[in-house]
């Protein structure tokens, strides 16, 4: 369901609001708490500590962006181990290179400008490779689930956190009501741009639910894949293997 909107009238006061968010890695930080009322650090949390992943593991996460999933895992890789974020867009890159670096993030951690689509990474370099909230926006995502099949090592795990179907009847209305109502009023209010928070919610609706994306996932070569949705379906994590 598709509810109609209506453009908020921008005044000064929104003007200034706008300002203070003026920053992409502030937008985009403030973006994600809106769309999940906050939750999403926990779900990339819960991401991260359930990934298949051990001391010394070299680990690769696409669409990586402000490095939030970067700073998990170079945690669970420890001094031995080493992170590569992989992102398409430059600028997102060097705000999630100039978060990490402020937080004390340096050695073991690489900052690669690529394509999900088309890795510059040799077969068989990852013990493992995370992809989270960025599967979405690839264009080619049967291309993007072959790269990350092709540059796991055998044994090695993928995992997608996206979002996804929800399943509860009851929540429907509801999660529809924020995606097309508040959330592009709230857009707009304190980011100065309802557009973006329309597209959105729409992209998350045109994403391929669960069971699509798990047959999608084997066609590109992945073994033992298998989801488990959280918060009723708000997001999912599917995971393979490769063997
Ligand atoms: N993973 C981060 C997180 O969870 O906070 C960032 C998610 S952000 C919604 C999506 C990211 O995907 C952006 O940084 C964007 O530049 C990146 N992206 C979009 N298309 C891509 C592609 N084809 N290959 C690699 N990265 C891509």
């Amino acid at each position: 369901t598709h509810f109609g909107y209506r453009e908020v009238p921008t005044g000064d006061k929104q003007k200034l609001v706008g300002q203070v968010f003026s920053s992409v890695a502030g937008n985009y930080d403030l973006m994600n708490d809106l769309m999940s009322l906050g939750i999403h650090r926990v779900w990339k949390r819960y991401f991260v500590a359930t990934a298949q992943v051990g001391k010394g593991d070299r680990v690769l996460d696409l669409a990586g962006g402000t490095g939030d999933i970067a700073a998990l895992l170079k945690d669970r890789v420890g001094d031995a181990g080493e992170v590569v974020l992989g992102d398409i867009n430059a600028g997102m890159l060097r705000v999630g290179r100039d978060r990490l670096t402020d937080r004390g993030l340096v050695r073991g951690l690489e900052y690669v400008q690529c394509n999900a689509e088309q890795l510059p990474f040799p077969d068989a370099s990852f013990d493992l490779v995370t992809i989270a909230f960025g599967l979405r926006n690839v264009t080619d995502k049967d291309a993007a689930l072959r790269e990350m099949q092709r540059v796991l090592k055998v044994g090695g795990q993928a995992r997608v956190l996206e979002f996804s179907e929800v399943q509860a009847d009851w929540f429907k209305p509801l999660y529809d009501f924020h995606s097309f109502k508040v959330l592009p009023r709230l857009g707009q209010l304190f980011a100065h741009d309802a557009g973006s928070y329309r597209y959105l919610a729409e992209s998350i609706r045109r994403h391929p639910p669960q069971d699509e994306l798990k047959a999608m996932m084997e066609a590109a070569g992945f073994a033992r894949v298998d989801y488990r949705n959280l918060n009723a379906g708000i997001v999912a994590i599917h995971t393979g293997y490769r063997v």
